[in-house]
């Protein structure tokens, strides 16, 4: 058994932080709700290491929820920021970084015009703002199971039967924002096309997760992404693909190098947002010209953002992706693998049922047996046995994301110890997990 680590500091700083703030947190995933216990406060962060404020070390398998590809406070990236900042932080003007940034975007992917924005949600509720624009249709579909930022349309639970339409997914959210909102079931192209023969003439946009990161990684089946994009195309609605998760992550070109680049398709709109920010608040969506035209000052369709495209978080960015070169990629798919296979052993000498699905360089555990198509599959999973291991893999000096339904992240900085480091956890957290499991 590992002894629990002191953690005092964080517990004191969490009844402080409960006092103050909705659950102590400023996005509920932070918070230890489905795993039980108190989040750890981090005070500082290098490499692949977080360091929190009572002084335990823990290799980070968040990476800030995917951004921190290159590793935290990596020293190129930090000394361009700093350079930045010492240049004046924000000015409500066009700057050079803007234009760099976006350059950088449109060689790596198939959009041709970019917009830049502060977060993942202000890309995809943008692009479905440009979408009804452009089309002067209004209805939307997504999928279960695919996040796509807390946009009221999009915070929508399928609703009774196929082609039906949603109901909100949270208080606060009125029918008026979700019943122009489709949901579907992943993976499932029949429902695609009964929903496209019932309501194609309505229809604005398609939006996908380029691969679904956010129930676990569900990769679309092969071809699903084709058949998507050819059916939006068939029926005058754009096709969205949500890069926000996958963006510069699964590969270099993202979730469409695995599949359009091969096939020779692209979306008509994407969004971007985490690893583009470099740690910094920033995000963007973009796509084909004739589309992207239409939004203002070009076209009509309004947007704008006081801090969109800002000096700091356009230099972080760009520094990170100029440094995402194959090396990188590389770096991630030997170290996610050698965790993956790690976890097979230890999974398998305990006798916890799992799963891990990948794409790309971004990997996630199910703790079910069999394949995961969609988000039905993913929801049977054995919770309880994950916060057991997730508490056991803390002990050991591991920070795993605190939910059953995440992508294990990690970065350019984990190296030989770091990924050591798990390796040594698993054995001992799978045990616990197996023996807390539904199974026990
Ligand atoms: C994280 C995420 C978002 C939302 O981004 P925020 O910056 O958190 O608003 C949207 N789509 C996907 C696929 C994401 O993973």
């Amino acid at each position: 058994m590992v002894t629990p680590r002191p953690h005092a500091g964080s517990g004191a700083l969490f009844e402080r932080a409960r006092a103050v703030t909705p659950g102590g947190v400023n996005s509920p995933v932070r918070a230890f709700n489905a795993v039980g216990g108190t989040p750890r406060f981090i005070r500082s962060a290098q490499g692949a290491w977080l360091t929190d404020v009572d002084g335990n070390d823990y290799v980070d398998l968040i990476c800030s929820w995917g951004p921190m590809l290159l590793g935290h406070a990596h020293p190129e990236v930090l000394a361009e920021v700093n350079a930045a900042v010492a240049r004046g932080t924000s000015y409500g003007t066009p700057t050079e970084p803007e234009v760099e940034l976006a350059e950088e975007i449109v060689r790596r992917t198939p959009v041709d015009r970019v917009r830049f924005v502060s977060s993942g949600t202000e890309a995809t509720m943008s692009a479905i703002r440009l979408a009804r624009g452009f089309t002067g249709r209004d209805v939307i579909v997504k999928f279960a199971g695919n996040y796509h930022g807390h946009v009221d349309a999009l915070l929508a639970q399928a609703g009774s039967g196929l082609a039906t339409f949603a109901v909100p997914g949270t208080p606060g959210v009125p029918t008026s924002a979700t019943d122009l909102t489709l949901v579907l079931p992943y993976n499932d192209r029949a429902a695609v096309t009964a929903a496209f023969a019932e309501h194609g003439q309505r229809i604005a946009a398609l939006i996908v997760e380029a691969t679904p990161g956010n129930m676990g990684i569900v990769p679309p089946e092969p071809g699903f992404n084709a058949f998507l994009t050819e059916t939006c195309r068939s029926a005058g609605a754009l096709f969205i693909s949500d890069e926000v998760m996958t963006g510069f992550r699964a590969t270099a070109q993202g979730g469409w190098g695995l599949d359009g680049a091969v096939e020779g398709w692209t979306p008509d709109l994407m969004t971007f947002g985490k690893v583009m920010g470099g740690g910094f608040p920033a995000a963007a969506f973009g796509g084909r010209a004739d589309v992207m035209s239409h939004l203002s000052p070009e076209g009509n369709v309004y947007q704008a953002g006081t801090l969109s495209g800002n000096p700091i978080a356009t230099t972080a960015g760009l520094a990170t992706l100029r440094r995402a070169g194959d090396e990188v990629y590389a770096h991630l798919t030997a170290a996610g693998n050698a965790i993956k296979a790690g976890i097979t052993d230890a999974f398998t000498a305990a006798g916890l049922p799992h799963r891990i699905q990948s794409a790309g360089t971004m990997f996630s555990v199910f703790l079910r047996d069999g394949e995961v198509r969609n988000f039905a599959d993913a929801s049977a999973q054995d919770e309880k046995a994950y916060a057991a291991l997730f508490h056991a893999m803390l002990d050991a000096g591991v920070y795993l994301p605190p939910s059953a339904y995440e992508c294990w992240f990690v970065s350019a900085a984990h190296d030989d110890r770091a990924v050591q480091t798990v390796l040594d956890a698993l054995p001992g957290a799978a045990r616990a997990a197996a023996a807390a499991g539904e199974n026990a």
